[in-house]
């Protein structure tokens, strides 16, 4: 247990080193390439050193066959010219003569690399005479038996490369060359003459060890060099890159300082001509969107006066009806509904204005949100009873508090309220208020014709009216939702709609209970399945 918790800390630090090597893998390009040459030309190294090796290690060895064999050839002479030359007549005298010759050859030879000379006795040798063989104990075994079966099949000279344990038991390579020679009395015995190529082994790695050594020194240098080379290059590119982020941040007027000729410095250009050509198109349409403001404001101001006329005409005329004539009385009866739509479509202009010039204003207090509900629900009962729609209140609690201005939020329930009972096809609404410690909801809820996914998306654009040929009671201007969520936005509340064809719709509004404060979620939810209080009940 404890083991683990002390070997975890390094594990730990190690993974979070190599996810940052991985971030910044990912996130460099210069990092990137830099890599890639350095791993590349550490690669193509290594290939060039492992091939010079090869090549030099083989012709090092090569030439040192050459020699060893050239070597063994004259002391095979030798050995055999001094035994035929021997005057020797017993095998004492044979046996002399081999000692005296194998001890000079062991002691004048280490200079030419022979590590020990051996004499044995060959299978072909006869019996009748023999004298000992003259062997060194700790080289004896690198004498292979395929060796040994080739020297007694044949005459000449046969050579095996081997593998000799140096005084400290680490195997070297080695070759071991040997003849047959032949003895008085005793016949044939086999000469064989060790050789070390632990000399030409140790230059070899000398060499490999200075080329790699010298190899990456070149490649770390060639990595950093290529880092920094290309750090300096994509600069631009960083440079551009983030300055298209304070682009997209809303900082119209940042531009990039374009160095050179270059592609880099083509980017550069092309990102300021696009930044200027985007600043320009915006301010662009922020006038014409400010002209159309004021145009709008202007024609609704100025609408007023001559509406105000209008009024006072139609009014005479309207209560005048009962002394005209059937068709005439219509005329006027219609001309005052008219005019009634005409007034709340230039209330509607003039509101949307002000909220276009941020001119409107929030007068907001803690109130309560139950009892503008209940007077809402009053004042339009009238059209409820025309309309044969029952209105249902749903809050349980005495008081509902909200922050809000009561004229704004008197208007926007309204609104909710009749659309739902235009819209119920004489079932029953639903309005239930809810409340946390943070916020109040008003839901508003209809059984009615509904609307698609589509039109709730929409709802709350201007002049959007689904079924603009729909007969209704008031006429609507397409307005009073957009408003709605002006005033909404004032309050920093949430405004939201739902429905489902055939099935009803949702209207909710989200207000905080003090000031300054976001609304983040409704306190009820938007959309439910549900079946119309009436049916559920009866
Ligand atoms: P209008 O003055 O036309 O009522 P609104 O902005 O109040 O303008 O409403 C926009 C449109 O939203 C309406 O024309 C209608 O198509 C749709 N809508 C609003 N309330 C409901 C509802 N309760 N059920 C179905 N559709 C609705």
């Amino acid at each position: 247990m404890k083991n683990t918790a002390e070997t975890e800390p390094p594990q730990d630090a190690k993974g979070k080193g190599f996810s940052k090597v991985v971030t910044l893998l990912k996130e460099s390009l210069s990092v990137r390439i830099s890599v890639g040459m350095a791993v590349t030309v550490i690669s193509v190294l290594v290939l060039l050193v492992v091939g010079v090796t090869w090549q030099v290690q083989n012709s090092i060895f090569e030439q040192r066959r050459q020699q060893i064999l050239e070597d063994a050839s004259v002391t095979i002479n030798q050995v055999q010219t001094a035994f035929s030359q021997s005057t020797a007549s017993t095998t004492d005298q044979v046996q002399n003569l081999a000692n005296q010759l194998i001890s000079s050859l062991r002691a004048t030879k280490t200079g030419s690399g022979v590590v020990t000379t051996m004499l044995l006795r060959s299978p072909n040798a006869p019996t009748t005479f023999a004298i000992n063989e003259l062997i060194d104990r700790d080289l004896v075994e690198v004498i292979s038996p395929e060796l040994r079966e080739n020297m007694a099949r044949g005459n000449g000279q046969f050579y095996q490369s081997i593998a000799i344990k140096d005084a400290k038991g680490k195997e070297r390579p080695g070759i071991i060359v040997g003849a047959t020679v032949v003895l008085p009395l005793a016949g044939q015995y086999e000469l064989y003459t060790v050789y070390s190529l632990a000399d030409e082994q140790d230059t070899i790695l000398l060499m490999t060890q200075s080329l790699l050594f010298g190899a990456i020194p070149v490649a770390a240098f060639l990595g950093i060099g290529i880092l920094w080379v290309l750090y300096n290059m994509l600069r631009p590119v960083r440079v551009t890159a983030e300055a298209a982020q304070q682009l997209a941040r809303g900082d119209l007027s940042v531009r990039v300082e374009p160095h050179g000729e270059d592609e880099m410095a083509q980017l550069g250009k092309s990102f300021n001509i696009m930044a200027e050509s985007l600043a320009k198109q915006i301010a662009e349409y922020d006038e014409l969107a400010k002209l159309q403001q004021r145009f709008v404001s202007d024609v609704s101001h100025e609408l007023r006066t001559p509406l105000t006329t209008i009024r006072i005409a139609e009014e005479i005329i309207y209560d005048e009806r009962e002394a005209m004539s059937a068709p005439a009385a219509r005329s006027a009866e219609l001309l005052h509904s008219q005019v009634d739509r005409f007034e709340k479509m230039l209330a509607d202009l003039l509101e949307i204005s002000r909220h276009d010039s941020h001119t409107a204003q929030l007068d907001a207090e803690v109130s309560d949100m139950k009892e503008l509900v209940r007077k809402v629900v009053e004042a339009d009962r009238p059209l409820a009873t025309r309309l044969g729609v029952e209105i249902v209140i749903d809050a349980p609690q005495s008081r509902y508090t909200a922050y809000m201005d009561r004229r704004r939020m008197e208007r926007v329930l309204r609104n909710f309220l009749v659309n739902a009972i235009e819209h119920a096809e004489g079932k029953p609404v639903v309005i239930q208020i809810a409340s946390n410690d943070k916020a109040t909801s008003v839901r508003v809820r209809d059984f009615g014709v509904g609307m698609s996914a589509d039109t709730s998306a929409r709802v709350f654009d201007r002049f959007f009216r689904a079924d603009p040929a729909r007969t209704r009671t008031t006429g609507g201007t397409g307005l009073g939702l957009s408003i709605a969520a002006e005033d909404v936005a004032l309050h920093r509340g949430k405004i939201e709609a739902a429905g489902k064809l055939a099935e009803g719709s949702v209207f909710m509004v989200t207000l905080p209970r003090t000031a300054n404060m976001q609304v983040e979620a409704a306190v009820l939810p938007l959309w439910k399945d549900e079946e119309p209080p009436g049916e559920t009940n009866g």
